[in-house]
């Protein structure tokens, strides 16, 4: 009798294998998953038996979509979530310039104006809190910022000059009076940033650290990091070393594949005969590393977002000044420029697009580069799709292009994203159930710290859709609890290029899995959420729980 690392057995195993979706026990060894089995069969000897009986075993969860060092970084700044008047806010930002010297920054993050009435914090009284600390307050959405007067003299930008700063893609939002309010847009979050910028190998690898745990205590076990090394979204350009350093310390649990943005792309010169490239230094490209961490697409921001009105789409907005029709981050031969130039050295491109008019940017490019270049080794892939049309899904899923959207929005974003969109649009929103029946990929993503990323509150408002007023975003989009399970294992591994060795349990694939308290498939819907995580596994190894 052969003899195996560990049997699991006792509960329930969803395989997510659609040859045997059911299973009793399953046999690790070396990491992978060597053999399956019902009642019926028997398991082979092991070392270890792990008992998981009155529980159930799913594949680990797998967020196609975050941003692990920005949440790991701001689980150390003041969390404006966690306020619910600007006062209670003013009160945080003031502690915090207790605990830091004076000229240190005071950094907070999660800012939504929802939250707070509509309201924007007044840069009056953000210099009366703080009249000694610059400050730094991230949007939820990442796509704009909130600073105070010491700040923006820390940038070296006064008022004189503000008309003369050159900020392509992005706005300092003036008063009526021509003084800046503290809001800065897009890409003029970056005078400020680059003061922020870079963080210490030190500040990232304790930021992957505490992100990385959160993450186990959830069951993730694989995770797409959308953007590192450069642009507004990165935090130095030794970003992917500290990731190395995170693994080797033993600190990063889950594995991690990472998109590097197109803004640290340059020209790389190779023989007259080999094509005219973007690409990275010594010519790497996506699929570089292992199973643990590896290098995914290059992300390129094609527009802005939907909450600040700033995604490129064909019909105005439907909240915010009149006629908006957002718009994109460069021209948008430029972009395209870009997108094929990556895909010429080999890169799979990842495109934020919100906008239906920059979906279908990307799309169109993608369409050419599969054309010129063949497929990439990971799939082509669209960021939210904020509003998608029939059409465009039909393309992406003739393509193989993934389109990653967040369902999972809806709670927290939802009303918002309804105002922006009106209701003839509502039915586009970060479609699921369409990207399904047309035969594309669906993940399942949090686009965290954005929104919450916890896999079972996204997987029940995948099933859910409900906003914060109680309102169903596009009723046809929804989907059953299988099959947002399948988003957040099977799917989300097709569209990081990884189905061939994660997202089920079967033979010969990676031994990550979660155990949850209760059956996901027998629990009431609304009560998803609130299963209780009792084990995360990765390559065998227990990264969370009594199991394994
Ligand atoms: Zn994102």
């Amino acid at each position: 009798m052969w003899s195996v690392d560990k049997v699991v057995t006792g509960g329930l195993i969803w395989t997510m294998n659609p040859a045997q979706p059911e299973a009793h026990w399953m046999a690790l060894h070396q990491g992978r998953v060597v053999a399956v089995g019902t009642r019926d069969e028997e398991a082979p000897q092991a070392r270890v038996v792990e008992d998981v009986s009155g529980q159930t075993v799913l594949p680990g969860f797998h967020d196609a979509h975050c941003h692990t060092m920005w949440f790991g970084l701001s689980l150390g700044e003041v969390d404006a979530k966690a306020h619910s008047n600007l006062d209670a806010l003013y009160g945080a930002l003031a502690e915090r310039a207790r605990q830091t010297p004076a000229g240190g920054w005071v950094l907070a993050t999660g800012y939504n104006q929802e939250a707070f009435g509509g309201e924007y914090p007044d840069i009056r009284a953000l210099d009366r809190v703080l009249p000694d600390h610059p400050l730094f307050m991230r949007h939820t959405s990442g796509h704009s910022c909130i600073v105070n007067t010491k700040a923006l003299e820390a940038s070296g930008i006064s008022g004189a000059q503000l008309s003369e700063v050159d900020l392509a893609g992005g706005a300092i939002v003036l008063d009526e009076h021509g003084k800046p309010t503290g809001v800065l847009e897009e890409r003029a979050q970056s005078v400020i940033q680059q003061l922020l910028l870079p963080k210490s190998m030190d500040d990232m690898v304790q930021a992957l650290a505490r992100a990385s745990a959160r993450y186990s205590q959830e069951g993730l076990t694989s995770f797409t990091e959308t953007g590192i090394a450069g642009g507004w979204i990165g935090h130095s350009p030794r970003e992917f070393a500290a990731y190395q350093l995170a693994k080797q310390q033993g600190v990063l649990a889950q594995r991690a594949q990472l998109m590097v943005v197109s803004d640290v792309f340059h020209d790389v010169e190779g023989h007259p005969n080999d094509p005219n490239v973007l690409s990275l230094d010594a010519g790497i490209r996506t699929g570089l590393g292992d199973d643990h961490l590896s290098i995914g697409p290059v992300k390129i921001f094609l527009d802005g977002s939907m909450l600040a009105w700033t995604g490129a789409v064909s019909e105005p907005f439907s909240a915010g000044p009149p006629d908006n029709y957002g718009y994109f981050q460069a021209e948008e031969e430029a972009l395209r420029e870009t997108m094929l130039r990556a895909a010429a050295a080999g890169w799979a491109v990842a495109a934020h697009a919100i906008g239906d008019r920059a979906v279908a940017l990307a799309l169109d490019t993608f369409e050419k580069a599969l054309s010129r270049f063949g497929a990439p080794v990971v799939p082509h892939r669209i960021e939210h799709g904020g509003v998608v049309t029939d059409q465009q899904v039909v393309q992406a899923a003739r393509l193989g292009v993934a389109i990653v959207t967040q369902p999972g929005f809806m709670p927290e974003l939802g009303v918002q994203m309804r105002a922006a969109m009106g209701p003839h649009r509502e039915g586009l929103i970060h479609r699921h159930r369409s990207l399904l029946d047309a035969g594309a990929m669906a993940t399942g993503s949090s686009d965290r710290p954005v929104a919450t990323g916890v896999p079972l509150e996204i997987i029940q408002s995948m099933v859910q859709r409900i906003d914060a007023e109680g309102v169903v975003v596009g009723e046809h989009e929804r989907v059953s609890v299988e099959q947002a399970l399948w988003s957040y294992t099977v799917g989300s591994a097709q569209a990081t290029g990884s189905a061939d060795f994660k997202g089920m349990l079967a033979r010969g694939m990676l031994a990550d899995y979660v155990v949850l308290a209760k059956d996901p498939l027998a629990t009431a819907v609304e009560e998803l959420s609130a299963i209780s995580i009792s084990g995360t596994v990765v390559g065998g190894q227990r990264v969370f729980g009594e199991h394994g």
